[in-house]
């Protein structure tokens, strides 16, 4: 069997389509300007990619992009600062500020100070609350792009097997919350679990989201599941050159299973689409209007 490919840079194209029309409207019917601002502390090469990507990607579906550079050495105190300038501005929807942050910098205060409403990552303690108890809120957009990949595939994911490789606060626990919303039966695995590839091979969906490149071997996966790659690692391409590779080793997996998401191309750009969706959705909610029927 060879897998479907899942393609996350043409279904995210499609989202961002959406998105992009659904600000229009927004805009002309409401005189709301989407507005998203990217707070990038000092200069990370692979951080600087996706801050870029990101602003590129917010002025691309209609909305106000803002950047905000801060040198690598900044107080913690000056962060929190014009974190709260932000909260303060009616202009701005969203907050994003890239991790990972200098040592000097609390990773969890930083994301504890941007006020709930314009938490577009979903990643403050009140967003998961809402998540984990079924409330409505921001859904955090990796673990959002995973689901939409997987309804691609499947429609509905009642009564599947899912098995999710990771509990992370960002990736792994979220879309486990957001797998039981669908209806999936779930088991999540971890550093800790007991004999890994018996485990993945019980899911009709695996997603991994480990940040070890390849781990995920052909004979884990039980034939025609659906494996959705959430990893991005770095690793070598020979000749001092680098290379991208997910948590999957790709050529062998696809020989197994039903679907799959390659890497790059796969659940990366998604992850950018669901964050624009998430700006125009913490938009409406900040000017009282209903949530935008996109991506849903
Ligand atoms: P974390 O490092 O926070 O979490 C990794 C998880 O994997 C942990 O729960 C850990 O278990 C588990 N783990 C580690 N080693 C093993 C192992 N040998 N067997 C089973 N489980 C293991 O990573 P993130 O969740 O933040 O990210 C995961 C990956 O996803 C990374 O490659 C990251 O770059 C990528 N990513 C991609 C995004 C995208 O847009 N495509 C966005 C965010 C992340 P334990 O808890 O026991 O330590």
């Amino acid at each position: 069997m060879t897998a479907r490919i899942i393609d996350g840079t043409d279904i995210a194209a499609g989202l961002s389509q959406a998105v992009a029309d659904a600000v229009k409207h927004v805009t002309e019917d409401h005189r709301i300007e989407p507005g998203l601002a990217v707070v990038l502390v000092g200069d990370n090469p692979a951080s600087e990619i996706y801050v870029r990507s990101k602003t590129a990607k917010t002025a691309a579906v209609n909305m106000r992009s803002l950047f905000y550079r801060l040198p690598v050495a900044v107080p913690e105190d000056e962060l929190l600062e014009q974190i709260e300038r932000l909260n303060q501005d009616a202009t701005v929807h969203g907050i994003l500020v890239q991790l990972p942050l200098p040592p000097q910098i609390d990773s969890r205060k930083v994301i504890e100070a941007i006020i709930p409403l314009k938490d577009v990552d979903g990643f403050h303690p009140l967003t998961a609350g809402l998540l984990s108890t079924g409330l409505p809120g921001i859904v955090p957009c990796t673990p959002l792009a995973c689901i939409m990949l997987a309804k691609k595939v499947h429609g509905s994911l009642a009564g599947l097997e899912a098995v999710v490789i990771g509990r992370s606060n960002i990736v792994g626990k979220p879309l486990a919350q957001l797998l039981l919303m669908e209806n999936a039966t779930v088991t999540i695995a971890h550093s800790k679990t007991r004999d890994l590839p018996e485990v993945c091979r019980r899911g009709d969906i695996v997603f991994a989201a480990v940040g070890r490149a390849e781990m995920v071997r052909g004979d884990w996966i039980k034939p025609g599941a659906t494996v959705i790659d959430v990893g991005i690692n770095r690793v070598s391409a020979g000749q001092g050159k680098t290379k991208i590779v997910g948590d999957v080793a790709y050529t062998q997996v696809a020989e197994i299973a039903g679907a799959i998401t390659p890497v790059p191309g796969g659940v990366g750009p998604m992850t950018i689409a669901c964050l624009m969706l998430n700006t125009l959705k913490a938009a409406c909610m900040q000017n009282g209007l209903p949530p935008p029927n996109v991506g849903a």
